[in-house]
C-alpha cells in the first residue's frame, strides 16, 4: 500500500475514534485512523465507562457534560446505539468537601451541572441494600451513566467512515518519517502512508509511538484490577452507580444480574500493554470483594463471576497530554488519560479536531498542553493508591 491522507490517527481506542469522527466531519481533508489491533482491544474495551463530571477542573466538567449530551442523544448525533444508561451516580462521602467528593461543588453551580445533596436519612433510597455509619452523606447525580465501551468506539468508527474516514484495522505503525523538523509519513505494517499530521492517540502505547519522533512522554502502564460478582437478592436492576469513599470503591451493573466493582485511584504495578498478566489474584477478589461488602453486608456471600485486570495509562499528575508536543511539526497527542479518559472523549475529540483544523474551540484544551503550566496541580483522586 501507498497512500496518502491530510490526517493520520494512530490508535482505535475511544479517543482515536471520536476524533476521526469529529476530524472526518470538519470536511478539512482526509483523516486514516490505523488500529495495530482491532477497535476497542485495548484498555477502552475493559473500561468501566461511567460517565460523570465528578472533577475539580473546568475543562474536564465541560467535557463529561458535553458527552453527556452526545451520549443522551447518540442515535441522531453519532448513529447507532452505544450501550448508554443513565441511572445516576451516587458518591458516599462523609462531608461535603472537594476532597471527598472528588469535585467542586461551586463549579457545578456555575456550570449548571444537576447535583443533589441526600442526607443520611435518604442515602438508602440511592444505595440498594447498604448500611451507612451515622456520619455518611451522599451526593447525586442523576444524569450520570455508563455506556459500553466497544459500541461506543465502534459507531464512533462507523461514523466517521461514513463522514469519509478510512477506518484500517490490523495495521500497527511501525515508524514515523521526519524531514527538517515536519512530519512526512508513517509506516506501517502495510505499507508507507504519507501526511503531514500524525496524532498520537495510541494509549497504553503513545510513549513508544512518541519515541518514534523523539518525543519523551512521562506516561507509565499500570495493572489495575477489577471484580465482577453476581449482584445480591434483591438487587434491584437499574440502580445508581455507587462511588463509595470510605471503602474506596466504584460499583455499578454489568448486564441485569453481574456487578463490577474496582478500586478508586491506582496502584503501581508496571506493566507492558503487550504483554502482561491480565487475570485478577484471589487476594485481589478478596479485598475487592472486602470492600463491596463493607457497605452492602449482602455482597458477602454473592458468588464471584470472574475478574481481570487492565491498563491505565497513568501520567504522573494524572491528567492527560493533549495537543501538540514539543516535536516535529504536524504531531499532535491525545493520551495519557490515567484511567479517567472514556467519559471525556466524545467531546474531547470535537474540541481537538477544532484546534488541529484551526476553528473556534467550543471547549478550551490548554490545561491539557504538555510541557504543563506551572499551575496545574495532581488529579485529587489519583492520590489514592489502592492495595
Ligand atoms: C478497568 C478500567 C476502567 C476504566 N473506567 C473508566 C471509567 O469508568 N470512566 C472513564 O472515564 N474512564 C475509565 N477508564 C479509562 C478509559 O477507559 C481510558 O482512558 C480510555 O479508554 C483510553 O482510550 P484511548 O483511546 O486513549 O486508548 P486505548 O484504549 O489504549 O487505545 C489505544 C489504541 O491504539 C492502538 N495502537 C497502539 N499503538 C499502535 C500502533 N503503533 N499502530 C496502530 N495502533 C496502535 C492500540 O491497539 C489501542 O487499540 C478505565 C480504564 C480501565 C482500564
Amino acid at each position: 500500500m501507498n497512500a496518502a491522507a491530510d490526517f493520520v490517527i494512530v490508535g482505535g481506542g475511544v479517543h482515536g475514534a471520536s476524533l476521526a469522527f469529529h476530524l472526518a466531519s470538519t470536511g478539512a481533508g482526509s483523516v486514516i485512523l490505523l488500529e495495530q489491533h482491532t477497535l476497542a482491544s485495548g484498555p477502552t474495551g475493559r473500561s468501566g465507562a461511567m460517565i460523570r463530571p465528578l472533577f475539580t477542573e473546568r475543562a474536564y466538567i465541560e467535557l463529561v457534560t458535553a458527552a453527556t449530551v452526545m451520549f443522551e442523544e447518540w442515535d441522531v448525533i453519532v448513529g447507532g446505539d452505544a450501550g448508554y444508561r443513565q441511572p445516576g451516580f451516587v458518591r458516599i462521602v462523609s462531608e461535603w468537601t472537594d476532597d471527598q467528593l472528588g469535585a467542586d461543588l461551586k463549579l457545578f453551580e456555575k456550570l449548571g451541572v444537576r447535583h443533589d445533596r441526600i442526607s443520611q436519612s435518604d442515602l438508602s433510597q440511592y444505595v440498594p441494600l447498604g448500611t451507612f455509619h451515622d456520619d455518611e452523606l451522599g451526593l447525586f447525580l442523576p444524569d450520570g451513566g455508563f455506556a459500553d465501551p466497544v459500541w461506543t468506539t465502534r459507531t464512533l468508527a462507523r461514523a466517521a467512515e461514513q463522514a469519509g474516514a478510512t477506518i484500517m484495522e490490523g495495521v500497527a505503525v511501525t515508524g514515523v518519517s521526519v524531514t527538517n523538523g515536519r512530519i512526512q509519513a508513517v509506516e506501517t505494517s502495510a505499507g508507507r502512508i504519507s501526511s503531514p499530521v500524525v496524532v498520537n492517540c495510541a494509549g497504553a502505547w503513545s510513549r513508544d509511538l512518541a519515541r518514534m519522533v523523539g518525543v519523551e512522554l512521562p506516561i507509565e502502564d499500570h495493572r489495575t484490577p477489577t471484580a465482577i460478582l453476581y449482584a445480591p437478592e434483591g438487587y434491584p436492576e437499574g440502580a445508581p452507580i455507587q462511588s463509595d469513599v470510605r471503602n474506596k470503591v466504584y460499583m455499578r451493573s454489568m448486564g441485569a444480574n453481574l456487578l463490577r466493582v474496582a478500586h478508586f485511584g491506582w496502584h503501581p504495578d508496571l506493566a507492558n500493554p503487550d504483554d502482561f498478566d491480565e487475570t485478577v489474584s484471589q487476594e485481589q477478589l478478596r479485598t475487592l470483594r472486602g470492600a463491596s461488602h463493607q457497605r452492602a453486608p449482602s455482597m458477602r456471600f454473592t458468588p464471584v463471576f470472574g475478574g481481570f485486570s487492565a491498563i491505565y495509562d497513568m501520567t504522573p499528575d494524572g491528567h492527560p497530554i493533549v495537543g501538540l508536543v514539543d516535536g516535529p511539526d504536524g504531531f499532535w497527542c491525545n493520551c495519557g488519560w490515567s484511567g479517567n479518559g472514556f467519559a471525556s472523549a466524545p467531546a474531547v475529540g470535537r474540541s481537538l479536531a477544532q484546534l488541529i483544523t484551526q476553528q473556534p474551540l467550543d471547549i478550551d484544551l490548554s490545561f491539557f498542553a504538555w510541557p504543563r503550566r506551572d499551575d496545574i496541580t495532581v488529579r485529587p483522586d489519583i492520590q489514592h493508591v489502592h492495595q
